[in-house]
């Protein structure tokens, strides 16, 4: 059916379904008003299709195959095979369930979806075409717009994304083979968590970076768990190196050509190369100069505390609008902009927002560093528990890393906390809720914590910043 001659009119139209994208329209229609959610690919966006879930459920599928075949001292002796075909079928399920589900609560909620790729024709108009030979296009006329594209991996000189040499984050999560020699380039989060995970899984991974260390915004003591605890592994480190050419090597997989900035070149071996340098906001196909609107240099969309771009009509959220570029801050963005467009007096007002990498181990963080608070103009105080003091990171046989919390000494209160640990990611959810409560040192510490668990060691610190640990000597 061609579609060309249809227009139809919304109160809300939503690009993208993404955890931004989805989560806006969900909220808008709660608030009673009549959503278009437009999604040329698949429900849940980047997050639950290529990122966010598929890499979890790897990574966990690798960590119970790595548990399982080092786990003598434990007395358990087993030399586990993966499958890498079921695992990615079984990850896949995982994928189709969520995206399933997001699809579903949107029509419950009364969102009308169109799957194809809007683009702007006006000021309150879209386009959008329906992918497919002779599917056509179709317009909607909208009192207000929520820009939620995403972003999509940079690419760069000379590796041209190709699944079977050049993979992106996405295509090493849609593969369902381990290649035996892995080069990934870049060693920020996501080229952290998945050169662990492939290591796991049976790969000889090697790391170049550009630059120094690992985790380039992350402190020292966090990044040298992570990255000792990657070396034990066996993934290999080369740091102040850049990619720069790829050769096919006849028969026998690719080079990876380095140099340094003096110009000096190091060659390494491959079946694939992994290129994770980071993230671009998707703007360019939106044909924003039809409504009027304008990306920054970087291509990112700057909006206000609501969301709302330089039209007063148009929000962007989740990744195209910038940093932090994360899936929960996505939702919180959406919510926030359904909310204002609902004429509600909804702001972004986050304390502090947490990430969380999915290393080995985890590591969370939320707030201000000790650092940070300091050049705040705070007077911090610190507090940190060990995990070798930990009961239960002694039975889960668990012990590199510490959890941190970062208070104002004056006052008590909590400002920041950083954790690296077994569920770190969980952890972290703590000393977030302590920050957005306005919680002080005295409030953790007197908060009682199950025995033997993890989140002790949230108390613990909080008890040592105070000078009054029980289990770790006193600052
Ligand atoms: C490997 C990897 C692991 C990650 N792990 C985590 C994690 O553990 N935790 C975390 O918080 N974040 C994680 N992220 C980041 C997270 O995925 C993003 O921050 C999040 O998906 C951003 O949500 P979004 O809604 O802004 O955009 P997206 O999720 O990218 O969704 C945008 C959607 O818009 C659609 N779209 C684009 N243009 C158009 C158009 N013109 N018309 C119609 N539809 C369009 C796209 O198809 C897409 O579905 C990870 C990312 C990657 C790549």
């Amino acid at each position: 059916m061609v579609m060309g001659d249809v227009t139809t009119g919304t109160d809300v139209l939503v690009i993208g379904g993404g955890p931004g994208g989805y989560v806006a329209a969900i909220r808008a229609a709660q608030r009673d008003l009549d959503v278009t959610l437009v999604e040329k690919d698949a429900y849940g966006g980047t997050c639950l299709n290529h990122g966010c879930i598929p890499s979890k459920a790897l990574i966990h599928a690798a960590d119970v195959a790595h548990e399982a075949g080092t786990a003598e001292d434990l007395g358990i002796h087993a030399d586990p095979a993966v499958d890498a075909v079921a695992l990615a079928d079984w990850k896949d399920g995982v994928v189709d369930q969520l995206t399933g589900g997001v699809e579903k609560l949107c029509k419950a909620n009364g969102v009308t979806l169109i799957e194809g790729t809007a683009a702007f024709s006006g000021e309150h108009t879209a386009r959008i075409a329906h992918g497919g030979d002779g599917q056509g296009m179709e317009s909607v006329e909208f009192e207000h717009a929520i820009v939620a594209t995403g972003s999509r991996p940079i690419e760069i000189p000379n590796f041209p994304y190709a699944e079977e040499t050049v993979w992106s984050s996405r295509d090493a999560l849609g593969a369902d083979a381990v290649p035996d020699r892995l080069v990934v380039v870049g060693a920020g989060y996501i080229g952290m968590e998945l050169s662990t995970t492939f290591a796991k899984l049976g790969a000889d991974v090697t790391v170049v970076e550009m630059l120094d260390d690992v985790l380039p915004t992350y402190e020292d003591d966090v990044k040298r768990v992570v990255r000792s605890r990657a070396e034990e592994l066996g993934i290999e480190f080369s740091f102040g190196e850049g990619a720069s050419d790829l050769r096919e090597v006849d028969g026998t997989g690719i080079e990876v050509v380095t140099e340094t900035e003096d110009g000096e070149e190091s060659v390494y071996g491959a079946d694939r190369v992994l290129v994770a340098v980071g993230r671009e906001p998707v703007t360019d196909t939106l044909e924003l100069d039809a409504a009027g609107l304008e990306p920054g240099s970087d291509g990112f969309l700057e909006t206000d505390v609501q969301g709302r771009t330089d039209l007063d009509h148009v929000f962007a959220v989740g990744d195209v609008a910038g940093d932090p570029m994360l899936a929960h801050a996505a939702s919180r963005e959406g919510i926030v902009a359904a909310e204002a467009i609902a004429g509600e007096p909804a702001a972004l007002d986050a304390q502090a927002v947490p990430s969380a990498v999915f290393t080995d181990p985890e590591i969370g963080t939320v707030g201000l560093t000790e650092a940070e608070a300091a050049a705040e103009g705070f007077d911090p105080v610190v507090g940190e528990m060990p995990l070798r003091a930990s009961g239960r990171a002694l039975t889960m046989n668990e012990t590199d890393g510490f959890v941190r919390i970062v208070a104002d000494e004056p006052s008590g209160y909590v400002l920041g906390g950083q954790v690296v640990a077994p569920e770190a990611s969980e952890l972290i959810a703590e000393i977030g809720l302590a920050i957005e409560m306005g919680a002080t040192l005295a409030d953790v510490a007197g908060t009682i914590h199950t025995h033997p668990t993890l989140s002790e060691a949230v108390m613990e610190a909080a008890e040592n910043a105070m000078g009054q640990a029980i289990h770790t000597l006193n600052r």
